[in-house]
């Protein structure tokens, strides 16, 4: 980065420091790429929006380092992490999906890691200090992106110091706004978002409760969602793995929410009356969005100010994190030279279908949750109480058994078509938003196996292309096309039957973001056009224009 004529000059510049710009500055951070991030607000917290990191931001965590620190921030590992649906926390239990406590989850068979709790108080810190952690990588707080222009060689972008009230001006290569739902850099790009911006209203509400669990006959649980002769109308979730819990309060009427009778509601809930303290409340508007592009130029959008789902299923932050993986590699490829021309044009092409398609199973999830169906007799004592409990009971929890885990959408979306993919005339794999069959197909996530006791293939993956190897074919052609156009590739041999089932071809090559990028029995016979094309330098970009489809919004 150079400061010349008070113009600071960087290659790029990332506007917003939540979790997705610090999950990008992390990942541009080890890719050697100097980066800005201004952040609007100063470097402390609100209370947390996002309580669960899934499997995939974990292994993403794994790949940088850190994952023993999201593992490790604090919460208890004999704490349930089951859901439990009842009328109040004395009242009758309705039904429960059972999630075992961290000591005791064994681990998935598709994946090194597991998702768990992990709120932003502690994962956003962790991101943090790990993106300061290279050199190169400037955060400032109190620092807003105010507005930009852009040319054929870079973004001029100005910032207002909060602090000094100065104006600023930035000149970067490139843009990223992970500024959040109401994203300045998408306004500014004019970009238009589809989809409900106004589902309802909601109000979150952290409470600190002292001894909760000696006031209720339920048992420990991650969650606890409430339902009376209306449906459901409020969860309560742990937070901190202590006494701090929050509350979500679904209504349609903002006014009402604005007007909540807090003491009431705690009655209500809790069935009796309890001391607590309010630490904090919000009010929100749950909403399900896809902006019309993820780029314009040089300008790029990742997180909420791409694509905002309701938070049920825990597939907000988790997808945006996703976008900054899927980001990083290719700035970094273009910035060193060995990215082509239309390597950043696949982003918008690979990450809005993937987007779109998590944010619609969040609002299905949101739907399932509040699905209860409406029974005066809830709560009564009688034989038709009873029978009213149990079908509300046991229709919650078959609707919502798979919500809380949705592996098919954490491991299972495939950047197909991608104009850097090369697809083989396999059958793309039917999708499946909950479950998951690991595959190999161009496009989907390299599938996770154990090469030993503490390696994952996985673990080969991050830092340049891979190409794995399970026989002992040549690859010396492959290897010459990409030095030659100084794409940074190893080869590793893979003498493992059970991950050369599962890879179906003697030779995968693996992207810097996991991904399979083309799998074959022989070096293909231009193997000069293949690496041109995973580099984003191929004509595939105007095959994939021509047979775009967009996402069903
Ligand atoms: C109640 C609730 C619970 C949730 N739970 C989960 C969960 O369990 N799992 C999950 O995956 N997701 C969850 N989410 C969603 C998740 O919180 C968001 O998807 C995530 O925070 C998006 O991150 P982001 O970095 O894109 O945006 P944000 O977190 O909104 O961060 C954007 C940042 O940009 C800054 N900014 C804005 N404009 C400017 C500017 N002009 N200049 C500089 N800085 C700027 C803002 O101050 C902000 O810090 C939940 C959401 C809610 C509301």
């Amino acid at each position: 980065m150079t400061d010349r004529n008070d113009v600071f000059e960087t290659p790029v510049l990332i506007a917003g420091g939540g979790p997705i710009g610090l999950a990008l500055a992390a990942d541009l951070g080890r890719r050697g790429v100097a980066t800005l991030l201004v952040e609007e607000r100063e470097n402390k917290l609100n209370p947390p929006k996002m309580l669960e990191v899934s499997v995939r931001t974990m292994e993403f965590c794994r790949q940088l380092g850190i994952v023993d620190q999201v593992r490790g921030w604090g919460f208890p590992r004999d704490w349930p992490l089951d859901s439990v649906f009842v009328t109040d926390m004395q009242g009758y239990e309705l039904g429960r999906v059972r999630i075992p406590a961290l000591k005791d989850l064994t681990h998935l068979p598709v994946s090194p890691e597991r998702g768990m709790p992990c709120p932003q108080t502690w994962f956003d810190p962790i991101l943090q200090k790990h993106a300061r952690s290279f050199p190169h990588v400037t955060i400032r707080h109190r620092v807003e992106l105010t507005g930009f222009t852009q040319d054929t060689s870079g973004v001029t972008a100005t910032l207002l110091d909060r602090q000094s009230g100065r104006a600023e001006t930035v000149r970067a290569r490139y843009l990223v706004g992970c500024d959040g739902f109401a994203s300045t850099v998408r306004k500014l790009l004019g970009i238009e978002i589809r989809g409900e911006p106004h589902i309802d209203w909601s109000m979150t509400i952290y409470l600190r409760i002292p001894d909760f669990h000696a006031q209720h006959d339920k048992g420990k649980a991650f969650r606890y969602v409430f339902v009376g002769p209306e449906g459901t109308w409020s969860f309560l979730s742990i937070v901190d793995g202590k006494d701090l819990w929050r509350l979500q309060l679904v209504d349609l009427d903002e006014s009402r929410l604005q007007n909540a009778d807090i003491p009431a509601l705690v009655r209500r809930f809790m069935g009796r009356e309890i001391s607590y303290t309010i630490e904090d409340k919000n009010l929100w508007v749950r909403k399900r969005t896809v902006a019309d592009r993820f780029m314009d130029g040089r300008a790029f959008l990742a997180g909420d100010a791409a694509h905002a789902h309701p938070p049920n299923g825990g597939l907000g932050m988790n997808t945006g994190i996703q976008d900054a993986f899927d980001l990083g590699w290719k700035l970094a490829a273009v910035l060193q030279g060995w990215g082509g021309e239309t390597l950043l044009e696949s982003y918008d092409y690979e990450r809005r279908p993937a987007s779109a398609r998590a944010a619609e199973v969040s609002l299905k999830n949101y739907r399932r949750l509040v699905s209860a169906a409406q029974r005066a007799e809830i709560n009564a004592a009688t034989p038709a109480g009873d029978a009213a409990r149990r079908a509300i009971g046991d229709g919650l929890v078959q609707e919502n058994e798979k919500t809380w885990q949705p592996i098919g959408v954490h491991l299972g979306y495939i950047y197909d078509p991608s104009p850097i993919v090369v697809p083989d005339g396999d059958r793309k794999p039917d999708d499946d938003t909950f479950g998951y069959q690991p595959t190999a197909f161009p496009g989907a996530r390299a599938p996770h196996i154990w090469l030993d006791a503490e390696t994952s293939t996985l673990d080969l993956f991050g830092a340049g292309f891979v190409l794995l190897k399970f026989s002992d074919v040549a690859t010396d052609a492959l290897e010459a096309s990409a030095r030659s156009r100084n794409v940074p590739l190893r080869v590793h041999r893979i003498a493992n039957q059970e991950a050369a089932a599962l890879y179906k071809r003697a030779l995968v090559l693996v992207r810097p973001d996991g991904h399979v990028a083309w799998r074959g029995d022989l070096q293909p016979g231009d193997p000069m056009e293949l690496i041109d094309t995973v580099r984003g330098a191929g004509p595939r970009v105007a095959a994939c224009r021509a047979g775009r489809t967009t996402p069903r919004l």
